[in-house]
């Protein structure tokens, strides 16, 4: 490498800022972001405030993990007290009490019989886990075949490669290569006749008949599971159409396919129930979950397992044998544990669930409301998670992030996908905040024709 091709590191700029070049961020473009940088110093409650002292509202749950309200003392105080008591143990052939009374807690939670909790730290880790428990059970059972995973255009699973392979976003996959094989994707369930329908539409039930034409091309004998988000959540909140779950239910019963749903965004009471399995009343075999599950305090997610899937694995090893090879230094972590404690609490003592559906009905009347506006293209919600298109510029995206931009120099936090933006405020929001955070969406999205 010639000395001219190594960056040179500018002196940091006179605003209390760190020195920005370091740090290569994820999701972001760095070169914007280091040349008009959106650094976020404080929260609280439904607020954030930046590096300039700007307060934000902030719109999305931080991003979609903050459902309790920002910086919650009591999720705090655990984990001071945890790491001072006990900062790590293995959790390889070593535990500590925490994880099993917080595995214990999201049993109590979770659908009847899914009370199987594996732990990692990440949603991602969580669903290439979930790939992974699939793949084992099936094995157990004599079923090696089933090797192959079904799941859906437009869909998020995150960024490891199981993950990114199941996903069905060009960007995230289109520079890695061959990622998993054996992934049939069926398509998404946005439909041009469903724009602007409240919750679940009633057309669409048939989009679930590609998974029954997967199993025919395939053969069901190959297929281990499949993988949906039950409201795919970042590539802009498509609910299901009535009776699509039930359906892929049903030919998964039928093919003895697993039904996992990744819950990373859904769980704990973004759809008004516990699971987005309760809300839309499908059970599957296994749930997904992060984010939420420490009200973003601490980095942790978890696998849920039917108790059959559990017990075909654990049957099927010999006598004192590990009976599944995989984990994380980092499972079940005792500050993380600490954090989920204090969040399940924080849910059933302030009964968040209950107030975001009571809420729901007001946040989605309100982000409706915005479809007088020229550029919306279509609006989409269930409980509190909402997500609106705008009209694509040009160069398709380009708007979604310039209105991401110019929303954060407006006073709002929000995530946007392409020209999809989503809304998920925390389950203690107020009227108030809805109507801000509606007030000044009405006036930027006023400025697009
Ligand atoms: N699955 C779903 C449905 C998600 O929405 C996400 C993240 O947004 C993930 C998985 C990945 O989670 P993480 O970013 O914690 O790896």
């Amino acid at each position: 490498m010639r000395a001219a091709d190594i960056a040179v590191v500018d002196t940091p700029p006179a605003t209390g800022l760190p020195n920005l070049d370091y740090h290569w961020m994820p999701f972001t473009p760095n070169r914007e972001f280091k040349a008009d940088p959106k650094v976020v110093v404080r929260a609280q409650g439904m607020h954030y405030w930046d590096y300039r002292g700007r307060k934000l509202l902030d719109g999305a749950s931080g991003l979609f993990t903050s459902a309790a309200g920002h910086c919650r003392p009591e999720i705090a105080d655990a984990v001071s007290k945890q790491l001072r008591e006990l900062d790590f143990t293995p959790s390889f052939l070593r535990g500590h009490p925490l994880s099993f009374k917080v595995a214990e807690k999201l049993a109590g939670l979770l659908p009847k019989g899914i009370d199987r909790v594996f732990f990692a730290n990440s949603g991602s880790e969580a669903v290439d886990s979930a790939m992974k428990i699939c793949l084992a059970y099936h094995r157990a059972r004599g079923d090696g075949t089933r090797t192959m995973f079904v799941s859906r255009e437009r869909a998020y699973h995150g960024v490891n490669f199981g993950g990114i392979a199941l996903s069905g976003m060009v960007n995230n996959r289109r520079a890695y290569g061959n990622m998993l094989a054996g992934v049939a994707h069926m398509r998404h369930t946005w439909l041009p006749e469903n724009r602007f329908v409240k919750g679940q539409a009633d057309r669409g039930v048939e989009l679930a008949e590609d998974l029954q034409r997967l199993v025919t091309l395939h053969g069901a004998e190959n297929i281990a599971a499949c993988f949906v988000e039950p409201i795919a959540g970042s590539t802009g909140v498509l609910v299901p159409p009535k009776g699509y779950l039930e359906r892929l239910r049903e030919i998964c019963d039928k093919s003895g396919i697993l039904l996992v749903f990744d819950e990373v965004i859904c769980g704990f009471g973004r759809t008004g129930k516990p699971f987005a399995a309760q809300s839309l009343n499908v059970m599957p075999d296994l749930i997904t979950m992060a984010k939420a599950i420490t009200n973003g305090a601490q980095p942790m997610a978890a696998v849920a397992a039917r108790r059959e899937v559990y017990d075909a694995i654990m049957k099927a090893a010999p006598e004192n044998a590990v009976e599944l090879f995989h984990g994380y230094t980092f499972s079940a972590h005792p500050a993380a544990c600490a954090a989920s404690l204090a969040t399940l609490e924080i849910y059933e003592r302030e009964r968040l669930f209950e107030r975001g559906a009571a809420l729901s009905p007001y946040f989605l009347d309100q982000v409706f409301a915005l479809g007088d506006l020229p550029v919306v293209t279509d609006i989409r919600g269930y409980g509190m998670l909402a997500g609106f298109d705008i009209a694509p510029g040009p160069v398709p995206g380009a708007r979604g992030h310039e209105l991401q931009k110019k929303l954060f120099d407006a006073g709002l936090h929000i995530k946007t996908t392409g020209d999809s933006a989503i809304l998920a405020p925390a389950l203690i929001a107020e009227k108030v905040h809805i109507d801000e955070m509606c007030s000044i969406l009405r006036k930027t999205l006023a400025q697009y024709r």
